[in-house]
């Protein structure tokens, strides 16, 4: 049987239904809704959207395994173990949700084989670790009228995590949120986006089987509209841990702010790739097509801003334009694709009017622009150089393969245009000068910069932006602080 044959009897296998409260919720005639498949545009599951009943449920099994229930009772040590069961298990089914992920996001196959299973995998392992030593402080206190004190604090978990997660890597940014959630020992209620709900699905079956108890998590598929709405509405969620686009936050943002709840908010961005003339040009430009191409562009730190020092301009246009014009467009099944598909018709249609908008605007395309003559919801790689910065496809987050090329001529300059933006995620720096390195590197808008590299992921290493990325950080002690609450103890001795 092919790859792709195997992924669409798995992609029909997978429980379509919600699962709540350690059980799939199949009994019920409810609403259901297609997941499409990109290249083929047929339709791959037809899944059960989990309605208002299903919301309460989830969030009150939430509560009642805090509360006294078999999860609340665990120890950090014993939760340990079964995040690290679940690492294992992941790990052995890596094949299959890399061949599940990329049916249903249409990304080639190597991305989720190189990037999203393999860190997946680690921030389970990594969290696995962390359970254990969540730990407060003990704060020296002058006393209390004129007895001594003693003064600690303990972390709590937060309660219930309502985690809302987007399309484009469903795997790796559902473990950013699911796994620092449950190390803390909070109960988790998943709603990954419908356009690609099939690996959450299959993920809920794997975190059954580690053996957590019912309602420490729950996975509700649903149309953001409706399930997403109902959860970040319910009065029983304790915390909403969200990624997706800037608009959706804000309605998120609004819904949290109603009922006093913390929120960590990643939003996406704009982000620029700075390359100093200085730079090993052949590197950079293979760093920069990965950070502007990869997964099609649809990622949030797609660094969709390329700033470049005009003394070297040309010659790098060109090694860019040579890589874009490489790329294999292609099922990602076929041996030999580079680029997939866009997930949707509607993101298609977007991108491809930004496109038009660059080419109105007087920026010179100089790759891509158009559609292959095929099924799917495909577009080339496109760079538009000689753009300035107040350009619509410099401002906004376009979601899609699409480069921006700007020239700068002094360091000054490059950092001005990199922060000259609404977003502040990610940047990368492409130079071979240390001091410069640094010193841009402490001087760029965004949560986390990269030298020589684009975006390299750890789970041991935080996550996150701010102005119109959102806020809060993921991963690392981040994620553990993110998730728990400080209490405060004083005892009068
Ligand atoms: P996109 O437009 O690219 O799908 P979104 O930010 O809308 O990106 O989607 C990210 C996640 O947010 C998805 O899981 C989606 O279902 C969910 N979502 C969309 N709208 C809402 C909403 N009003 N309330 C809660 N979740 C939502």
């Amino acid at each position: 049987m092919s790859k792709r044959a195997e992924a669409e009897e798995l992609a029909s296998s997978v429980p379509s239904v919600p699962y709540v409260a350690g059980t799939w919720d199949t009994a019920k005639a409810a609403g259901t809704f297609d997941v499409i498949d990109p290249v083929t545009e047929r339709v791959l599951a037809t899944v059960t959207e989990a309605d208002a009943a299903d919301v309460d449920l989830a969030v009150s099994a939430g509560h009642s395994a805090l509360d006294g229930g078999e999860w609340g009772r665990m120890d950090g040590a014993a939760r340990g173990v079964l995040l690290g069961r679940l690492a294992d298990l992941l790990d052995s089914r890596a094949e299959d949700f890399a061949n599940l992920e990329s049916l249903e996001v249409g990304k080639p196959g190597i991305e989720p084989r190189v990037i999203d299973l393999p860190q997946a995998v680690q921030t389970f392992r990594h969290y696995a670790g962390w359970a254990d030593k969540i730990e407060g402080r003990t704060i020296p206190t002058p006393g209390y009228m004129g007895r001594k004190t003693l003064s600690y604090t303990v972390r709590r978990p937060i309660g219930v995590v309502a985690a809302i997660t987007p399309w484009n890597s469903p795997t790796m940014i559902g473990s950013w949120k699911i796994a620092p959630a449950l190390a803390a020992g909070c109960a988790v209620v998943l709603k990954p986006a419908e356009d690609a709900p099939l690996t959450s699905l299959l993920l809920a079956r794997l975190i059954h089987e580690a053996g957590f108890p019912p309602g420490a998590f729950s996975v509700l598929p649903g149309r953001g509209a409706t399930t997403g709405n109902l959860l970040i509405e319910h009065p029983g969620v304790d915390k909403i841990s969200f990624t997706g686009s800037p608009e959706t936050g804000r309605v998120v943002a609004t819904a949290a702010v109603k009922g006093f709840r913390p929120t960590t908010l990643e939003l996406g961005g704009k982000s620029p790739q700075i390359v100093f003339a200085d730079a090993d040009l052949d590197a950079a430009a293979d760093g920069v097509a990965l950070g502007i191409f990869a997964n099609q562009g649809q990622v949030c730190a797609a660094g969709s801003r390329i700033l470049v020092a005009r003394s070297v301009y040309g010659e790098f246009v060109d090694r860019l334009v040579a890589r874009a014009e490489a790329a294999v467009l292609g099922d990602p099944f076929d041996q030999g694709t580079t680029m997939g598909a866009l997930i949707n018709a509607k993101q298609l249609e977007r991108v491809a009017r930004y496109i038009r908008i660059g080419r109105d605007e007087g920026a010179r395309l100089v790759a891509g622009g158009g559609r292959p003559d095929r099924s799917g919801y495909f577009i080339e790689p496109t760079l538009f150089a000689d753009a300035s910065n107040d350009m619509t496809i410099a401002r906004e987050e376009i979601f899609g393969p699409v480069g921006t090329i700007i020239a700068f001529d002094t360091d000054d300059d490059a950092v001005a245009l990199a922060n000259d933006s609404d977003f502040a995620l990610a940047a990368t720096l492409w130079t071979s000068d240390l001091t410069r390195a640094h010193s841009v590197a402490q001087r760029v808008q965004a949560g986390a910069v990269a030298v020589n590299g684009w975006s390299p992921l750890d789970p041991r290493l935080p996550w996150g932006g701010s102005k119109l990325s959102g806020h809060g950080r993921e991963l690392g002690r981040a994620g553990i602080e993110a998730n728990t609450e400080e209490k405060t103890v004083t005892v009068v001795l």
